[in-house]
């Protein structure tokens, strides 16, 4: 019997088996691929991932991103930038391969090529079975991503917001792109109620569409338009791209339901915990691993009656920022085309963005300094048009 088994070596999953590991319990952690594996991701890593892996992940690095070009539709283009990195981009197939690889070095069983086909909660241990064997623990993560088998078996009735989005490898063979180094495109205009990206690796371009408000029907026909009329990728040769679903924040509902039971949590994609505004899901996929596997070594070394601190923490942690970015998102992708404009004449909001990429400030207090700007805005405009009213009453009596 182990004291935990983790199911699915994602970001999420290798994170919390190897803390677990780390807390000296017993950990056995359950892939279905083989890693290295490739995965539909961006692999867009925001930059305070730096507060949260030790700093050799950087070997796998591909590039640093410094520069975003926004668009519409292809016009309008603007460039914003910033001295410090915004994000770095990473191939999923070596970032998983190297936290995997991290989760071994710690101590935990990892077993690759084993996928889990059924889960059961007992009251005193959790059994696994697997296409090749049963394993027992008394703890289990899932960890087992967007259609997670741990959600469906030991969580009946949680559903969430699951929404379409598609990827595709340009690959340079030498060739060179117009989008130049350290930069990145993002473009509101190419599908309704979501975005579409170019995002440079070594020798590639990941190229992609989401509809993360859930507007677009076929995301398949937004990417083919997207890839035919984007001038980074003139010139090259674009594979179709591959459907992946992205598993958002589902809101105040989603929020009632537990992620946890008596023995077993559920963290990253299985648990929905995924934001609004960009669908970026590795860093929270990390971090809920991370929290997950502290408060079950808590409880697995008895200093904790049960699971629930988990709960507690993605409640005070997680979704306040995940309603604020809900917030966010509801005004970008409901006025995608003003809110382009707006950005291209105040780039400073796009500073206060990307503090939060880097860990500097929160989605909740950049909606509120937003809002404190909307309502000195509006009491100017009230305020001038009062003052010249009052102007032409005085001529008018003159
Ligand atoms: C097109 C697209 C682009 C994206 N771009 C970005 C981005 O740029 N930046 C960002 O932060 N996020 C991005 N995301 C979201 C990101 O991919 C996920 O949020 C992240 O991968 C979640 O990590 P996870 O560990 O929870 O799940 P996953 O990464 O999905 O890992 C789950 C693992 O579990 C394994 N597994 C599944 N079922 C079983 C089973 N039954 N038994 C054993 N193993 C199992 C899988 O093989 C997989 O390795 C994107 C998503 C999509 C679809």
């Amino acid at each position: 019997m182990y004291d935990a088994i983790v199911v699915g070596l994602g970001p999420a999953g290798a994170v919390a088996a190897a803390e677990l590991a780390r807390a000296g319990l017993s950990v056995l952690g359950l892939e279905w691929k083989a890693m290295p594996r490739y995965k539909v991701c961006g692999g867009a890593l925001s930059a305070r991932t730096d507060r949260l892996l030790e700093p050799d992940y950087h070997s796998v690095v591909e590039e640093t991103i410094h520069r975003v070009r926004f668009q519409f539709a292809g016009t309008g283009a603007f460039e914003f930038s910033s001295p410090e990195p915004i994000a770095y981009m990473v191939m999923r197939d070596r970032f998983d391969a190297y936290l995997v690889q991290k989760a071994r070095d710690t101590g935990a069983v990892v077993r690759q090529n084993e996928r889990a086909v059924r889960v059961c909660e007992y009251t005193d241990r959790v059994e696994v079975e697997t296409q090749q064997g049963r394993y027992r623990s008394k703890v289990i993560v899932g960890a087992d991503g967007a259609n997670s088998l741990v959600a469906r078996m030991l969580f009946p009735g949680r559903r969430g917001r699951v929404l379409g989005a598609l990827e595709g490898e340009v690959l340079l063979n030498g060739a060179t792109s117009s989008l130049g180094a350290g930069a990145i495109v993002l473009d509101l205009g190419v599908v309704a109620g979501g975005y579409g990206w170019v995002f440079p690796k070594e020798g590639r371009l990941s190229v992609g569409v989401a509809g993360l408000q859930g507007r677009h029907h076929n995301p398949r026909s937004a990417y083919q338009e997207f890839v035919r009329t984007e001038s980074a990728l003139d010139g090259l040769i674009v594979p179709n791209g591959l459907g992946h679903p992205i598993p958002l924040y589902g809101g105040k509902a989603a929020e009632r339901l537990s992620l946890t039971t008596s023995r077993s949590l559920l963290v990253g994609d299985a648990a929905h915990l995924v934001d609004p505004v960009l669908g970026e899901g590795i860093y929270y996929a990390m971090l809920s691993g991370r929290m997950a596997a502290r408060t079950a070594a808590d409880y697995l070394k008895g200093l904790t009656p049960g699971l629930q601190a988990y709960d507690a923490q993605v409640a005070s942690e997680f979704y306040p920022e995940f309603r604020a970015a809900a917030r966010m998102a509801w005004a970008l992708y409901t006025f995608p085309r003003l809110v382009h404009e707006a950005l291209s004449r105040r780039p400073d909001v796009l500073h206060l963005y990307a503090d939060i990429l880097k860990g500097r400030t929160t989605y909740k207090s950049l909606v509120a300094t937003m809002r404190n700007r909307l309502q000195s805005f509006i009491a100017r405009a009230i305020r001038d048009r009062a003052a010249s009213a009052f102007s032409r009453g005085c001529s008018g009596r003159n």
